[in-house]
């Protein structure tokens, strides 16, 4: 059987595979020292996700480094809360930013002490809020009336309740990739709103945390985020002059992103860090006691994983040849272009048995559902791929299994493995 390919198929360019990625002798794709293939044999099957814990614990010591001694980095789980992952990133980071009770419980699961946990979130239900207070986490109130709720509830079981305001600023991240302040939101409070609000639950005798202020997600411009932290910094400053009392916690939201696309290039850290560092020491007098801390979920674990498929056939529909794997968009929503994105782009991606391998022809790689969405890579160029051969698309270690429709058409959930560097895996789910 002949395939009369096309030749005209202009390849689409991938995202950048992470540097420390490599391969060994035979050309097949190394995770933490290991072959893949050892690595899926490990685990007993594909689709399969593997993180590799180093690559976050230098990501995260490389963060440390280029920011103000005194900024304290909190991992928002949402971006990958797998219990071993959780567990390992426990002693990395100085807490764990929860959005939900069941997010709480995971927290508390891995070892995170509850006074290093904070609750963001809109819509958190009355026993969500008790969970929180009984545990003693911080909730970051999304509205005056969930503040009220949370007031009533410590009351009836004697406790006094850990508050933050998340503000609404006026504000947003340039250039995010998803906004989540400027304008109206169903986020936070806004920030005229919230020294009322901050006077109340003092009054109340909660123990007022501080303020919360999350502008965006996914940026890659360091100037944009150094001038958003500064204006978030400003606006503590200024609620606090207007409330007459310091915030003992500023938690300046996240936002920096990290490299899915071509082109991407990576945030310019130590630009970010030593405007931050300008700002902190510079600071009104208004927050010279207050604590600051960056929240932050993609940044920290996104590089550090991959999502393994296998190719489960191999067609040429009108001379162009699909790959059609057993993994898709139930695992990996956001390398489908689905989750977050306008324009489908292809996030970095390879053959990793064939890793070292020259890059020979144009191919559409897709999952196994049963929708024109599910791709996970359009017309790239990668060396010849057959029935057999594993698939490897990176960037995975954030809104991968834990922000994908997995129950959509009833395929089995991913496989998720720890390996903490060079040496031992462990499997499990
Ligand atoms: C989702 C979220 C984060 C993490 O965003 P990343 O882009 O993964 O860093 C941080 N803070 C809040 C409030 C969030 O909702």
């Amino acid at each position: 059987m002949s395939e009369a390919l096309r030749t005209d198929l202009k390849p689409k360019l991938h995202g950048p595979i992470p540097a420390y990625f490599g391969a060994d002798k035979d050309g097949c794709l190394l995770i933490g020292g290991q072959r893949v293939d050892v690595l899926v044999h490990e685990a007993g099957d594909t689709p399969l996700f593997v993180y590799d814990l180093s690559i976050a614990a230098a990501r995260i010591a490389a963060l440390r480094a280029a920011m103000p001694p005194e900024l304290a980095i909190h991992f928002a789980i949402k971006a990958n809360s797998h219990p071993d992952l959780l567990a390992a990133m426990q002693p990395l980071v100085d807490g764990f930013d929860v959005a939900s009770g069941g997010e709480l419980t995971k927290a508390i699961v891995a070892g995170m002490p509850a006074n290093e946990i904070s609750f963001a979130g809109p819509g958190k239900r009355d026993r969500e809020l008790t969970e929180a207070i009984r545990a003693g986490a911080t909730l970051n109130l999304e509205s005056a009336a969930e503040g009220r709720r949370a007031l009533k509830i410590a009351e009836q079981f004697g406790l006094t309740p850990k508050l933050a305001v998340r503000v609404n600023p006026t504000f947003d991240l340039k250039g995010s990739g998803m906004r989540m302040g400027g304008g109206a939101k169903p986020f936070g409070v806004d920030d005229s709103e919230v020294p009322a609000l901050v006077r109340e639950l003092i009054t109340a005798g909660a123990d007022w945390r501080g303020f919360h202020i999350f502008a965006g997600s996914q940026a890659l411009d360091a100037a944009a985020i150094a001038e958003t932290q500064a204006a978030t910094v400003a606006l503590a400053a200024n609620l606090s002059d207007a409330i007459g009392a310091a915030p003992p916690l500023v938690n300046l939201g996240g936002g920096l992103g990290v490299t899915y696309f071509p082109g991407d290039m990576p945030v310019d850290i130590d630009h970010v860090g030593s405007e931050l560092a300008n700002v902190l020491a510079s600071r009104p007098d208004s927050l010279a006691s207050s604590r600051f801390a960056m929240e932050l979920g993609r940044y920290l674990v996104a590089d550090c994983g991959v999502y393994l498929c296998r190719i489960v056939d191999r067609k040429v529909s009108h001379g162009e040849v699909f790959l059609v794997t057993d993994g898709g968009l139930h695992h990996q929503l956001a390398a489908s272009g689905n989750f977050g994105t306008v324009i489908r782009r292809n996030y970095p991606i390879a053959i990793a048995n064939r890793f070292a391998a020259e890059a020979t022809e144009v191919q559409h790689v897709v999952g196994c559902l049963c929708t024109p969405l599910d791709r996970l890579g359009d017309q790239v160029l990668l060396p010849r791929g057959e029935v057999g051969d594993l698939v490897a698309v990176f960037m995975a270690g954030a809104y991968g299994a834990s922000a994908s429709p997995a129950a959509f058409l009833g395929h089995p959930a991913a496989l998720e493995m720890l390996v903490a560097g060079r040496g031992q895996a462990r499997a499990g789910n």
